[in-house]
């Protein structure tokens, strides 16, 4: 085992098949937010630390990239099955250090070993074009090509899933690939990387280096380094894509998000209550497909919200490891302060607060906050634009599924977007007119698939290639036509 699991260890970079110490001195606390304890010093990289990591991956990258494409897929499948070995040890240790309920840590658990599952389908998946005759006597030929070093740098929401969006398909397209992991969920990304090397995959092929923003510019900087996969907040999403893009850089930045969710009078009113408080509270409201604006058909408005009402009520909040828990802590001490700070700025607003959080009953240790509601909100409030990334549900009332539609298409984010109806005249006009990537009808959580891309749209992405689906494949390489006359 490379990482012992004493109570307080600092982790350790896994560069050229080696777990090591980083040559950097500072380092940050990992906390289980449900105690508030600490439980690992994360190592904070310093630039040489970075290049030694980014130099054992092109190192690795000649032999990797000759490597037959069988070979590469068996990895994957190996990791497969050793990744489900372990999953309940994994599921637990994405809730020690993130907080979520163990049904939300297997969920995306789940989630991301699909992603593994369909780098498996690699030959397939990276299968080249032909065309004969493009001129008399002459073919034409499209290969599909690994690019060299490509890095993959996470938020703390997904420890497990996020990652594994990136490096499953980006080794098994013949690329190696250095992960910063986020400092705040570093310890899954960690046991990730061993079980990979338990998989057996070549040394240097896959290295974890940890840290934080002087790590991250050490990456974009590199000179080897190809393409970055970054998810993440919006600001600094942003400065990745410029950052790596003025580097040369291959980009995709997925960022922050405001999804809203419409509510018309012919929804299933039991099945949308409980759909939405999975959707805006669910792992504390910690995630990029999140509900956080309720767009509420005046009709239906007052139903909905004391459903909604009476069943934060009974949400039970405590610790994710324990049984019947619903809702876990927030990721910091000083995160809860800020989404605090949200309530307080919805009362100043002027919306009305129906569900205060802040009297919830939750546990005295840890980073617990209970749910919140607003109603009567209008679109121009900050709590009705901003991504405030906790249980905080905003209300807006509309007068139809236009007048929703409408108030989607004003929101700076573009992430997700879903409806509750039985009309496929309000569900079509949704679909074909909403501005959002990821659209869930009568789904509260459209969550992404490891066969489509995640298409986040306007402020949620930037760059030109999602992550998943085809689009990770062409992401993560590049196409070579060759054209051909055989005299
Ligand atoms: P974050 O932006 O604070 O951190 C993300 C990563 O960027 C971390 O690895 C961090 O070390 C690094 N980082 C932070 N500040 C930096 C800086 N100034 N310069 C360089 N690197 C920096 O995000 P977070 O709080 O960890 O995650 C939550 C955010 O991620 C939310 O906004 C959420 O919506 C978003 N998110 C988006 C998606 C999506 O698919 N669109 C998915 C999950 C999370």
């Amino acid at each position: 085992m490379a990482q012992p699991q004493a109570d307080v260890i600092r982790l350790r970079n896994f560069i050229g098949g080696q777990w090591v110490e980083a040559e950097a001195a500072g380092s940050d606390p990992v906390y289980n937010p449900a105690t508030g304890e600490v439980i690992a010093q994360v190592p904070l990289s310093s630039a040489a630390d970075v290049d030694r990591a980014v130099k054992a991956a092109a190192a690795a990258f000649d032999a990797w990239r000759e490597t037959p494409v069988f070979k590469r897929a068996r990895l994957m499948f190996r990791y497969k099955q050793v990744l489900e070995e372990h999953f309940e040890e994994l599921a637990a240790l994405i809730t020690r250090e993130h907080g979520k309920t163990l049904d939300e840590a297997r969920a995306e658990l789940e989630r991301g070993i699909e992603v593994v599952e369909f780098a498996a389908g690699i030959p397939t998946l990276i299968m080249g074009k032909t065309l004969e005759l493009v001129g008399t006597g002459v073919d034409a030929e499209m290969y599909r090509q690994p690019l060299g070093v490509c890095v993959g740098i996470c938020p703390y929401n997904f420890p497990a899933m996020i990652p594994m969006w990136m490096f499953p398909l980006a080794i098994a397209c013949g690329n190696t690939f250095v992960l910063k992991p986020s400092e705040r969920t570093p310890l899954t990304a960690t046991r990730l990387a061993e079980l990979l090397e338990e998989a057996g995959v070549p040394a240097g092929v896959f290295n974890v280096v940890h840290g934080a923003r002087e790590t991250v510019d050490a990456l974009l900087a590199h000179e080897e380094v190809r393409a970055v996969s970054f998810v993440g907040s919006q600001p600094v999403a942003a400065y990745i894509y410029r950052t790596a893009a003025a580097y040369g850089k291959r980009v995709q930045a997925l960022a922050g998000a405001k999804n809203h969710m419409i509510v018309l009078p012919d929804a299933d009113l039991d099945y949308t209550t409980e759909a939405i408080v999975a959707s805006s509270f669910g792992s504390a409201g910690q995630r990029c497909m999140a509900g956080s604006v309720l767009v509420a058909q005046q009709d239906v408005a007052d139903n909905i919200l004391e459903r909604l009402v009476d069943r934060s009520n009974r949400l039970k909040i405590g610790p994710g490891d324990q049984p019947g828990v619903e809702m876990g802590p927030l990721i910091r001490d000083q995160h809860r302060e800020r989404v605090k700070g949200y309530i307080q700025i919805g009362e100043e607003e002027g919306a009305r607060l129906i569900f205060d959080g802040r009297k919830a009953p939750v546990p005295e240790r840890g980073f617990f906050l209970g749910p919140t509601i607003f109603d009567g909100a209008n679109p121009d409030m900050r709590i009705a634009r901003e991504e405030i990334f906790g249980p905080v549900l905003t209300t807006v009332r509309v007068k139809d599924v236009e007048e929703g539609i409408a108030l989607i298409n004003r929101s700076a984010y573009g992430n997700g977007a879903v409806i509750f109806t039985r009309s496929g005249a309000a569900a079509r006009a949704f679909r074909r007119h909403a501005k959002a990537g990821m659209l869930g009808i009568n789904v509260g959580v459209p969550a992404p698939v490891a066969v489509f891309p995640f298409t986040g749209w306007r402020n949620s992405f930037y760059g030109d290639l999602h992550a998943n689906g085809e689009d990770a494949i062409n992401f993560y390489t590049d196409r070579k036509v060759v054209t051909a006359r055989w005299l």
